[in-house]
């Protein structure tokens, strides 16, 4: 901005895309119209990629994935009323996956304010309630400000949406460039550290277990503490657990994961150091009959306001993940330690996991047709480029695609995440690709779930994104009928039985497959991930194939 003359003119456009340039939003994801277009361009002209979508919830789903994956802030840009309406499903997922992310609504224009203009809608009012900031541009000349708190409320302290309402007379007004306001550029995250008091209360805790379990979440992916967190895990000999997205933090396939013996190891822990994940539904809120009724914390997150939510923190480490493990990987140098290599806890891991992959395997040989869901994702999992990036939902697809596929790397691992929210795979796995050029997507997506964004496949042929998406396909949402009774209404949960969603990717010219038989698996995966843009396999599952056999519901109900 200060590289502008007095006289020299700028519209807000302009002057909003090289705000977002400055601050490191590099990726922008958005469906064009009233009064963004000339916005759009602009970005271009900027050097910021835009990838314009099919639909806003699409779009602003791909923009929190963008942020996770790259560590800053990357932006979704929508029309106004019904554009912004439709991605505020974006924001309430980046909300609660604690995921940066930059929503820019256009606006109709403020001289028509309360007069009911064309998609006129109370934006930053609704933008507000799923948000961690949300304000309104009143003057072109402020825009840099606005960008500036936007990011930076965004990425520090718990990571969250931003909501910025642009309307029409701002965005393409012109003003003199002289009155242009500068701003800071945000710097990335800070990283606190703990007191040493902290770190020895916590080594101490953990060493007094006899039954210790490291439950590692996707805060120390965002964290960047993959390096620590695995060092952690190698000098302690810890036993750990991630969580669907903490997958890859540590690879996969490490001798100390007990993901193979999950229910077994939350019933049985008495400490649990749950680094950058929450004690929610997706850790059945830390409780029996899930979790061991006395079972003790030692709990490390960036906001201080999860610390003890549902269960008390025996000890609390309060800071940001890779600056606080740095922080116990020092205490460690200075005296070592290890858990016992022979233990009964290290014995009855290893008997829980033995029993469910031998359960697991039984069920991935079987070579029936139609297919289960083990045999169809083993050979995903065998076929899969080992740094993939994976994007997944559906129910039964996701649950077990979760058990059967392996991540080696952090931040590899997108799925329906805190938030639970469907539809989100297409969007995330567009984002995925635009900011991984040279790495393949691999979206394993129920059928049901396919549909809510089927339409993306469009856009994935028009950029030549290199996506394998992989419909799993049991004719509804967790199974419908082999075919529909033409004298009764088609059930609830029913999708059209046997329908070939490959034929969506036909349509653009991308690379098709239907496979209805395990011998045809091997060779459509492999065609697929060879490729150099987009492939859509369709595969026709038994409708009637489930998980195997669960002790517990997913959803914990009630403790009592
Ligand atoms: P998961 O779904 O993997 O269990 P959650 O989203 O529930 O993970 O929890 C992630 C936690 O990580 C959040 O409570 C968030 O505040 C925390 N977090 C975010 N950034 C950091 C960071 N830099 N260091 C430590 N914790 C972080």
């Amino acid at each position: 901005m200060t590289t502008e003359t007095a006289g020299d003119k700028i519209d807000g456009a302009t002057i909003l895309a090289r705000s977002l340039k400055q601050q490191g939003v590099d990726y922008m994801f958005g469906v064009v119209g009233f009064p963004i277009s000339q916005f759009a361009s602009a970005l271009q002209r900027e050097g910021i990629t835009y990838t314009g979508m099919r639909n806003e919830q699409a779009a602003s789903y791909a923009a929190q994935a963008a942020g996770y994956l790259t560590g800053r802030p990357q932006g979704c840009c929508v029309v106004s009323g019904p554009g912004v309406i439709h991605a505020l499903a974006g924001l309430a997922n980046a909300e609660s996956n604690r995921w940066p992310m930059i929503l820019i609504g256009g606006a109709s224009a403020t001289y028509h304010n309360g007069m009911g203009a064309f998609q006129e809608e109370n934006q930053v009012q609704i933008a507000s309630l799923v948000s961690k900031y949300a304000h309104a541009v009143e003057d072109a000349a402020r825009i840099p400000f606005y960008v500036e708190q936007a990011v930076r409320n965004s990425l520090h302290g718990r990571p969250g949406a931003s909501y910025l309402d642009l309307p029409d007379d701002i965005l393409n007004e012109e003003i003199d460039a002289s009155r242009v306001v500068t701003a800071a550029t945000v710097s990335d995250p800070p990283r606190p550290s703990v007191p040493q008091a902290d770190i020895d209360a916590a080594l101490a805790a953990v060493k007094s277990a006899n039954n210790p379990l490291v439950i590692v979440g996707k805060g120390m992916a965002w964290a960047r503490a993959e390096h620590e967190v695995r060092d952690f895990i190698d000098r302690t000999r810890l036993p750990y657990l991630a969580t669907p997205m903490g997958k890859g933090v540590i690879p996969d396939d490490h001798e100390l994961s007990t993901a193979a013996a999950r229910t077994y190891a939350l019933q049985n822990a008495d400490l649990i150091v749950l680094l950058g994940a929450r004690l929610n539904w997706i850790l059945h809120f830390g409780l029996p009959p899930r979790f061991n009724p006395d079972v003790r914390v030692v709990q490390l997150d960036i906001a201080a306001e999860e610390i003890g939510r549902n269960v008390p923190a025996e000890v609390a480490l309060v800071g940001d993940g890779k600056a606080v493990m740095t922080q116990v990987l020092q205490a460690l140098d200075d005296d070592p330690w290890q858990y016992p290599e022979e233990s009964t806890w290290r014995t009855g891991l290893a008997s829980g996991a033995e029993e469910n992959i031998a359960i697991t395997e039984a069920m991935m040989a079987d070579d029936t047709s139609p297919m289960n869901y083990q045999r169809v994702l083993k050979d995903i999992r065998d076929t899969m480029p080992a740094d993939a990036i994976t994007v997944s939902e559906g129910a039964n697809t996701m649950d077990i695609g979760r058990t059967i596929l392996e991540n080696h790397h952090a931040r590899t691992r997108l799925d329906a995440g805190t938030y639970g929210t469907m539809g989100v795979g297409m969007g995330f796995a567009i984002a995925a690709a635009v900011t991984n050029p040279g790495k393949r997507v691999v979206a394993v997506e129920g059928d049901a779930a396919f549909g809510f964004s089927g339409m993306e496949v469009e856009t994935m042929v028009r950029y030549n994104l290199p996506i394998t998406t992989i419909i799993i396909n049991n004719n509804g949402i967790g199974g419908g009928p082999s075919t529909l009774d033409p004298d009764r209404p088609p059930p609830p949960s029913a999708m059209l039985p046997n329908a070939h969603y490959e034929k969506v990717i036909d349509a653009f010219g991308g690379q098709s497959f239907f496979v209805d038989q395990p011998k045809e698996l091997l060779p459509a995966l492999t065609a697929a991930n060879e490729g150099d843009g987009p492939a859509l396999i369709n595969i026709a599952i038994n409708p009637r194939a489930q998980r195997k056999p669960q002790q517990f519901q997913w959803h914990t109900g009630r403790a009592d």
